[in-house]
């Protein structure tokens, strides 16, 4: 959710802290700081509410010190302020702290701190580890932090120095992710691999219930108990230009427009035409077992889920075989029943969700399969999970989701295709269909090109107050997904539903100044939804349709038509969902509204 960032080396620490939380910033931004160790061996914190850019003012030009530590907040326990804001520290400045995550018992602790005499100033759950570590301290932060944190409920990435142990930070993880970054002569440590690539590409992963102790030259990480923990680094394939904004205006506009890049990064090498399949080595399962599949469940959240509901209607359709998405949330506390020969997929683009990560965890616990669909290498669902996909879409910055999305469908899409191979789908069906999925780049390519009119509708329509986004079949998920795009990025509220279900109740909501758009397939549901769309126009709503290419009679039933190419009718979903995805990135353009960074979200959501 937060970032965390840590730096041990030659260089002055501040910049490359202030650098890296820039880059954190999209995971949660309401407040940032930092704390710099001195050379007069004390530490020099530096907090602000805002964006990373009111820290940077605040921050002096001239603050020594070649260890420290930086945190980006998003608030959980307590309003959004300087005092609020992290690194916090106990009253004589010995140690600082950021914390990521929700110290559950941090009532109880304070309590009793307080008792002790110690005196917090913050109201948030966090402060407590500073003054616990303090309260604790032995002369050993490494040892003190082992101490505290197994005193500790809830979840948390941490990170500490102390005063008496310049040039040493130690981190513990327990549910928030940390990744330590190894470079030459210097280390770095920080919540996601993002903040590290400028500065090397060698990291190393580490674990709930463990700790890391590093310091310019070295780094050593052990468990609860001090069994060393023995790793080994691995690899980052991102490249810095991957995490640049590369001349588009925003990370959001950039990531819809690496679409068709994105989808055959997630195709590419995993067809096989030879035998009309799909290839999927990470799955770790043998034919067998893909054959004794009787039900697919995929968790998620948010986007992902929708991308869920989306597969679980080509799976059903094409390789028969009962499935449903679910909101891992949901999931998680309602005693899931578990079937043998159940394939559950948890899709989460960064593989950090909290929602996913725990209702994976307690489905592994009643011996499901889990497999894992997501995009971060190296991050917790694959690394827990009993295999799974990547989408490879490389590095996902804006907060609502994209390219992700249609990611997260080709990888459920080739799934789907290896499944039904092997149960009802023949060799020249299967070929097709993978002829089908082969040429989404290019036509996603072709909706791109029409953004302009795209551009203009949003224009018109970005004074309305309330939106209604409507679809059937496969593209009802899509018509969540537009409304949510809208609502997260311009704040317009919007609702998605069935076109179908309208007349059951969101109809009372239609007037002129309600917009709905429609998704208007070329299938067998196409006359159905054109009634649902003229009830909409007989109570004088406004109906914005979303249609085939060719399909001109369109035109003359609504307000404004826009088209897609023909495909596959299961593959709509990948065209139908980028006009809604630049809709919404418009609208919220027209609107003035920080379209990466809109207010109240964050990116990875590792708070439950
Ligand atoms: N719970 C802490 C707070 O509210 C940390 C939140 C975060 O992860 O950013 O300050």
């Amino acid at each position: 959710m937060c970032g965390i960032i840590g730096y041990c080396g030659p260089k002055v620490a501040a910049p490359i802290l202030i650098e890296g939380l820039k880059r954190l910033e999209y995971r949660g931004y309401d407040s940032a700081g930092i704390s710099v160790l001195g050379p007069d061996g004390r530490h020099r914190i530096v907090k602000k509410k805002g964006k990373i850019l009111d820290l940077r003012k605040a921050v002096p030009a001239e603050l020594p010190g070649g260890t420290g530590i930086g945190h980006t907040r998003w608030a959980t326990h307590g309003e959004v302020s300087d005092r609020n804001a992290h690194p916090h520290t106990d009253a004589a400045a010995s140690v600082s702290i950021v914390h990521n995550g929700i110290i559950e018992n941090y009532s109880a602790l304070k309590q009793r701190l307080q008792g002790k005499g110690y005196i917090f100033v913050s109201e948030t759950d966090s402060e407590v580890i500073a003054h616990l570590l303090s309260d604790l301290y032995d002369g050993d932060l490494e040892r003190s932090v082992k101490h505290a944190v197994s005193l500790l409920k809830g979840t948390y990435g941490m990170l500490a120095m102390h005063v008496n142990e310049p040039g040493v930070i130690v981190g513990a993880r327990n549910g928030s992710p940390l990744v330590v970054g190894v470079g030459d002569g210097e280390m770095l440590i920080a919540s996601d691999v993002t903040a590290l690539v400028e500065h090397t590409k060698q990291v190393l992963y580490i674990e709930d219930g463990e700790v890391v102790r590093m310091t310019a030259d070295g780094h050593r990480t052990t468990d609860l108990r001090d069994k060393p923990i023995d790793r080994e680094l691995q690899v980052i394939g991102w490249q810095i230009e991957e995490i640049e904004k590369n001349g588009y205006d925003h990370y959001m506009q950039k990531e819809i427009f690496e679409q068709p890049e994105s989808i055959l990064r997630a195709i590419q090498g995993r067809l096989e035409p030879e035998n009309a399949t799909a290839h999927l080595g990470g799955l770790n399962m043998t034919s067998r077992e893909l054959l004794d599949i009787e039900r697919v469940k995929i968790i998620a959240a948010g986007t992902s889920y929708h991308a869920g509901l989306v597969a679980a209607y080509a799976l059903e359709s094409l390789a028969r075989v009962p499935a449903g998405s679910e909101l891992a949330s949901e999931l998680r506390y309602r005693n899931p029943i578990v079937e043998r020969n159940n394939v559950y997929f948890a899709v989460s683009q960064s593989g950090e969700t909290a929602d996913t990560l725990y209702a994976m965890r307690e489905l592994q616990r009643k011996g499901a399969r889990v497999l894992g669909i997501c995009n971060v290498v190296g991050s917790t669902i694959p690394r827990e999970s009993d295999g799974g996909v990547y989408i490879h879409s490389g590095p996902e910055i804006a907060v609502a989701s994209t390219k992700a999305f249609t990611s997260q469908l080709s990888a459920l899409y080739l799934f789907t295709l290896l499944l039904a191979r092997m149960r009802h789908m023949s060799y020249e069906a299967g070929l097709r269909f993978m002829h089908d999925l082969e040429r989404i780049p290019d036509l996603v390519q072709e909706v791109l090109t029409r953004t302009e009119h795209v551009q203009e509708l949003a224009k018109k329509y970005a004074q309305a107050k309330n939106f209604l986004f409507l679809g059937r079949g496969i593209n009802y998920p899509v018509a969540l997904e537009g409304a949510l795009k809208l609502k997260e990025i311009s704040y317009i509220h919007a609702e998605g539903y069935s076109a179908a279900e309208i007349k059951h109740g969101p109809i009372a909501l239609i007037n002129e100044e309600t917009p709905s758009l429609f998704i208007v397939p070329n299938d067998g549901l196409r006359d159905k939804v054109i009634s649902n769309m003229k009830e909409v126009k007989a109570r004088n709503g406004k109906v914005i349709a979303l249609g085939v290419d060719g399909d001109n009679e369109l035109a003359d039933i609504v307000d404004d038509v826009m088209f897609v190419p023909k495909t596959h009718e299961l593959l709509y979903p990948y065209l139908t969902v980028v006009p809604l995805q630049l809709f919404a990135y418009y609208t919220a353009l027209e609107l003035g509204r920080d379209v990466d960074q809109p207010r109240n979200l964050a990116k990875s959501v590792t708070v439950e």
